[in-house]
C-alpha cells in the first residue's frame, strides 16, 4: 500500500501555516464562531453544504497524533464548541460529522489540529 500526500506529522510546529495565518488575521477566513481558546470558520472548498473548520489558537499540536495529556481539557471541549456550533448552524436535528484528519494517509494537509464540522446533506459512507 502507498503513502497518502500529505503534511510530516512528526514535523515541529509551522507558525507559517495557513490556519495560523487565519488566525492572526493576515488572511480572510469567513468566521461562524470564536471564543478564548478556539475560533471556527468555513472552508475554502467546502465537501458538503455545511463545511466549518474548528481550531485552538494559538499553537497546538500538529495533528491529533500529538494530543497528550495535558492536552485532554482542550480536545474535550473541543467535541463541545463542535457540537454548539452544529447546533447554531441548524445542523442537530439533521445530523452532522465531526472529522479529524492525521497525517498522509487521512489527507490532512495543515500542520495545525483541527476538526471538520460537515452536514447540510446526506454524507454517504465513511471512507
Ligand atoms: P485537512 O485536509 O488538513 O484535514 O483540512 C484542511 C482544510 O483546510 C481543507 O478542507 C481545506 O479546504 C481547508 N483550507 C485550506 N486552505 C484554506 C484557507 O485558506 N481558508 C479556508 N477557509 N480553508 C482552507
Amino acid at each position: 500500500m502507498s503513502e497518502g500526500e500529505g503534511i510530516d506529522i512528526q514535523a515541529p510546529y509551522d507558525p507559517g501555516n495557513i490556519f495560523a495565518r487565519i488566525l492572526r488575521g493576515e488572511i480572510p477566513g469567513d468566521r461562524v464562531h470564536e471564543d478564548d481558546d478556539f475560533i471556527a470558520f468555513r472552508d475554502i472548498a467546502p465537501q458538503a453544504p455545511h463545511h466549518i473548520v474548528l481550531i485552538p489558537r494559538g499553537e497546538p499540536p500538529t495533528s491529533p497524533a500529538g494530543i497528550d495529556a495535558s492536552w485532554e481539557p482542550l480536545g474535550g471541549r473541543m467535541l463541545r464548541v463542535a457540537a454548539a456550533i452544529a447546533r447554531a448552524q441548524g445542523l442537530e436535528r439533521s445530523g452532522y460529522r465531526l472529522v479529524l484528519n492525521c497525517g498522509p494517509d487521512a489527507g490532512q494537509t495543515v500542520p495545525h489540529l483541527h476538526l471538520h464540522i460537515l452536514g447540510g446533506a446526506p454524507l454517504g459512507p465513511l471512507a
